[in-house]
């Protein structure tokens, strides 16, 4: 079997994609709703026409059987997916392309690239499924770096123990979603961590991110289903031991996550699993106002149903994304068991939305779960499409992205209106014009929402990269004013860094400086990042 090329230009494989009609929809429906006008068409760059500086390491024999430097190779590698990644590839500046991409198969070869890469004074990136949002895994090294390696950690995706007693699994971290629920199939056992970057994002990238998943409450991050740990730094091997809890001191698992590769590579992890869900329904419910649908979120997470789902989609997101008419709210609840119905819980849940002024959009009565109608159906089939939507649009000079965060629910409705507000004026600042600001709940938890932005503007052909810098800025420099979280689970990466450093404890940056100086004492672990 052939195996399909990445795009380097955007989401997922090379041959999927959104099609003509569907990139139509969208870009008619920002014009003439939103007034986002696409201002360019410029075609992707090929890769035999991208400037590459020539490698600056090339690595010893020992190493050369899992390093490569081919073009594709150093291209592919040289962004993630955010919304300045998209705009530069498009730009076709690749001018801090990695120089070598190894594929390590074992953990000793980790241990001869951290050796090889300390000597010469190499930068390390380490790279999952490459799909982070916040220039987590960009090279824009900075400093004395002879070059960088990127460690790829793709060939390391196999299930190497399951414990069915436990309901536990042993997984490497560079086996990506559909990897690694395939090889739990067989044991009617799932991980059920599903970001909506699943299909192209790995285990170690979601510890190393403190990932959200599938579960709107209880069970938001990764973090929540980790046992142990195994991270391989220049130091040395660190890993935990595998527990259903503890209390002896702080843990050092959670020491691990979301260190975003800056103090070594998670090699494999325990991870507590779940039967199969065979209980589930799904409700929908329409809100004339979002803040009306927020009470709704508010009253369930605080009942202790503790739903799978709990999103609500504002009037305008859900009109962007071609799944509503732009009048109404959207609130999608569902709950889900291997064990037991779900009915009791679904009918309180609903009442919860009914004594908040929801009309059912979909009456979980009457919809299984696999044929999903009405405004929650349209969204699902949007939600999927939505990774596709960057690629057609950066090329066109429209500038898109998201950033999300969370917040307690007594100060959720003023910040909510502060963080609207400043991104909308930054748009208005930067491009003349409203554009688009949406925003919808990822998660909630009983004390507060997990709000999620989006925001659509017509971009400046040429200038793209420095109205997104504004916008940006102004956003997140809303949410620490405000005293919301530069992240909620898209991680810090490079673009957060400045408002991480803001929003943590002076004193817990020093400690990190100095765990980083016992763990990566040469510097050489994605420098730049969280620490
Ligand atoms: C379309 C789209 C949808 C997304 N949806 C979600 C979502 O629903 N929820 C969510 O949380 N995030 C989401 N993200 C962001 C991203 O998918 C997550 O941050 C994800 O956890 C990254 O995993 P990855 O394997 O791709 O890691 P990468 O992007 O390759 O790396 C991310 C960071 O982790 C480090 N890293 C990677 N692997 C390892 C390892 N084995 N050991 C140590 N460090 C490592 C990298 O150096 C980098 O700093 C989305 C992104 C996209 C493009």
């Amino acid at each position: 079997m052939v195996s399909q090329r990445m795009k380097y230009w955007g989401w997922g494989y090379e041959n999927n994609g959104l099609n003509k009609n569907q990139v139509h929809s969208l870009i008619k429906i920002l014009a003439q709703d939103f007034g986002v006008l696409a201002s360019s068409n410029i075609k992707k760059p090929e890769v035999s026409d991208i400037k590459l500086h020539k490698p600056k390491l090339i690595p010893p024999d020992s190493l050369l059987k899992f390093c490569t430097n081919e073009p594709y190779e150093r291209v592919l590698h040289s962004f993630g997916q955010s919304q300045p990644d998209s705009i530069r590839i498009f730009d076709g500046d690749f001018k801090h392309a990695p120089d070598v991409i190894a594929y390590p198969e074992r953990s000793d070869q980790i241990n001869a690239i951290y050796d090889w890469a300390s000597g010469v004074g190499a930068a390390i990136v380490p790279y999952g499924g490459g799909s982070s949002v916040v220039g987590g895994v960009t090279p824009d090294i900075e400093g004395h770096y002879k070059g960088t390696v990127m460690v790829n950690m793709t060939k390391l995706n196999k299930v190497l123990e399951v414990d069915e007693t436990s309901r536990a699994a042993l997984i490497q971290g560079g086996a990506k979603g559909p990897e690694l629920e395939n090889q739990l199939k067989p044991y009617n056992l799932t991980l059920r961590h599903f970001p909506q970057s699943f299909e192209h994002s790995t285990l170690g990238g979601w510890i190393a991110t403190r990932s959200g998943g599938h579960f709107a409450t209880l069970y938001t991050h990764i973090d929540d289903l980790v046992e142990n740990i195994t991270s391989i730094t220049p130091s040395g091997c660190f890993e935990s031991r595998r527990l259903p809890g503890s209390g002896s001191g702080p843990s050092p698992d959670r020491f691990i996550m979301g260190t975003e590769g800056a103090l070594g590579i998670i090699t494999e992890a325990w991870v507590r699993l779940q039967g199969r869900p065979v209980f589930k329904l799904t409700a929908g419910f329409r809100f004339a106002k979002f803040l009306d649908a927020s009470l709704a979120v508010r009253s369930i997470s605080q009942s202790g149903l503790f739903p799978a789902n709990v999103r609500i989609v504002d009037a305008t997101e859900l009109q962007v994304n071609g799944a509503g008419d732009g009048t109404y709210t959207l609130m999608v609840v569902s709950f889900e068991s291997s064990d037991h119905s779900v009915e009791p819980w679904m009918k309180r849940a609903e009442e919860c939305c009914l004594d908040h002024g929801g009309i059912i959009d979909i009456d979980w009565r009457e919809n299984p779960d696999t044929n999903l109608k009405g405004a929650v159906g349209a969204w699902r089939d949007a939600f999927i499409r939505m990774p596709y939507n960057r690629e057609n649009l950066t090329p066109r000079g429209i500038i898109s992205d998201t950033f999300e965060t969370a917040i307690t629910w007594d100060k959720f409705e003023e910040f909510y209106w502060a963080i609207k507000d400043a991104t909308q004026q930054a748009i208005r600042d930067v491009t003349g014009q409203n554009g688009a600001v949406s925003c919808r709940f990822s998660h909630a938890y009983p004390d507060g929402p997990a709000p999620y932005f989006a925001f659509h503007c017509t971009g400046k052909p040429g200038g793209m990269l420095e109205q997104w810098k504004a916008i940006k800025y102004a956003a997140s420099e809303a949410l620490i004013k405000n005293g919301g979280t530069i992240t909620h689970h898209h991680a810090v990466g490079r673009d957060h860094q400045k408002w991480y450093e803001k929003q943590r404890p002076k004193l817990f940056g020093h400690i990190l400086k100095d765990a980083k100086n016992r763990l990566d004492p040469d510097g050489i672990m994605n420098p730049g990042v969280v620490v």
